[in-house]
């Protein structure tokens, strides 16, 4: 009666980096979307609703940007990851961890001895 129901569905690509080890993403996103157009008859002139949530046909045409706009971006993953479980990075030499899993690096030198180590330099 007083408007036009839109209901629709919209894929989008997705391109990002996960953020545990900044890996690049190809995906794609499936969203659905309903949406009520008043006519714009409805409004009394002068009383036009400006950004107040409320959408509008104009001249029986719509706009569906907004809309799938606001669809797709409250659809994206707020951390987008590789995978599920993605390791991320070494945290000592920066190396992807699903990469080289089973990499290691020789203990490091506690850091209180770590004078220790110049001393041996200097005697050789
Ligand atoms: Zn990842
Ligand atoms: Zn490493």
């Amino acid at each position: 009666m007083e408007g036009v129901l839109v209901t629709g569905e919209a894929r989008a690509a997705l391109e990002g980096e996960c953020v545990r080890c900044l890996e690049p993403i190809d995906d794609e996103i499936d969203v659905r979307f309903q949406e009520l157009f008043l006519y714009d008859d409805q409004v009394t002139p002068g009383e036009e609703p400006e950004d107040d949530g409320v959408s509008m046909l104009e001249d029986d045409l719509l706009d569906l940007e907004p809309l799938l706009r606001d669809a797709v971006v409250l659809a994206l993953p707020f951390q987008p990851l590789c995978e599920e479980d993605c390791p991320g990075l070494c945290v000592e030499c920066g190396a992807r961890l699903k990469d080289d899993p089973d990499h290691t690096h020789e203990a490091a030198i506690d850091p209180r001895w770590a004078g220790l180590t110049a001393l041996k330099h200097d005697e050789d």
